[in-house]
C-alpha cells in the first residue's frame, strides 16, 4: 500500500515516514501544499495523510482540489490541537478522519489501517481468504494455521491483492502501489515476486489472468490439472 504524506514539519515528516515504512507501507513525502496537491493529483495512493497548516497551499484547499478532481483516496488530516473548526472544515472538504497534534504514532497507524480497510469494504483488521489469514496489525500471515514468512515486498504485494480481493489487478497497478516515486520501476520484477509469493503460500490463491494481471481469491474447490 502506498501512502502520500503531506507535512511541512521536517522532523515530524521524517519520523512518520520511518514509522510508516516499518509498518510495511511505501511513502512519498511532500513538504508543502503545492507539491502535495500535485502528487495526490497525479500518482495513485491508497491513502493520504495531510497536514492542514502548510506553506504555498493550505491543506483544506489541497483536499478540496483533490475531491473536485475526483481523487477518492482516503484522507486523514492532521489538525492543531483543539481547533475544532479545522476538523469541521476538513471533514466538510472531504476528509475521512482526523488526528489532532500531538498524537501517538500508533494511533495514526491504527486510523490509517481502518481507513484503508473501510475503503476496501473490510470489517476487521484480520483478512481471511480461504485458508489464508492476514493480520494487518502485526503483518502476520498464516495459511491453514501455519505461519508464512514473507519479505516486506512480498507482504506489500499480498496485502494489496488482499485489499482488492476478487478483482484483477494489473502489473502496472501493482508497480504503482508497491514502490515509491523514486524507485526505478520495472513491471517484469512483479512477475518474479508473484512467483515467490505463490510458492510460499502454496495454496492456489493467486491466479494469473492472462494479459490482464493477477487476482487473489478463495481457490476453486477442485483445481484443474
Ligand atoms: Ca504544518
Amino acid at each position: 500500500m502506498r501512502i502520500l504524506l503531506v507535512e511541512d514539519d521536517k522532523d515530524l515528516s521524517r519520523l512518520l515516514k520511518k514509522a510508516l515504512s516499518e509498518a510495511g507501507y511505501v511513502v512519498d513525502c511532500a513538504l508543502d501544499g503545492e507539491e502535495g496537491h500535485f502528487l495526490g493529483d497525479t500518482e495513485p495512493y491508497d491513502a493520504a495523510i495531510l497536514d492542514l497548516g502548510l506553506p504555498k497551499l493550505d491543506g483544506i484547499s489541497v483536499l478540496e482540489k483533490w475531491r473536485k478532481a475526483g481523487r477518492a483516496m482516503p484522507v486523514l488530516i492532521l489538525t492543531a490541537r483543539d481547533r475544532w473548526s479545522d476538523k469541521v472544515a476538513g471533514i466538510d472538504a472531504g476528509a475521512d478522519d482526523y488526528l489532532a497534534k500531538p498524537f501517538h504514532t500508533e494511533e495514526l497507524l491504527a486510523r490509517l489501517r481502518a481507513l484503508m480497510r473501510r475503503a476496501a469494504g473490510l470489517a476487521s483488521s484480520a483478512i481471511e481468504i480461504g485458508p489464508l489469514q492476514i493480520d494487518t496489525r502485526t503483518s502476520r500471515v498464516t495459511v491453514a494455521g501455519h505461519p508464512v514468512k514473507l519479505t516486506s515486498l512480498e507482504y506489500r504485494l499480498l496485502a494489496y491483492l488482499a485489499h482488492h480481493k476478487g478483482r484483477v489487478v494489473s502489473r502496472t497497478e501493482l508497480v504503482e502501489h508497491l514502490y515509491d516515486q523514486d524507485f526505478d520501476r520495472d513491471s517484469n520484477t512483479i512477475e518474479v515476486f508473484v512467483g515467490r509469493l505463490r510458492k510460499k503460500l502454496e495454496a492456489n490463491l493467486i491466479q494469473t489472468v492472462r494479459g490482464l494481471g493477477y487476482t487473489l481469491d478463495v481457490p476453486p474447490p477442485e483445481s484443474e490439472a
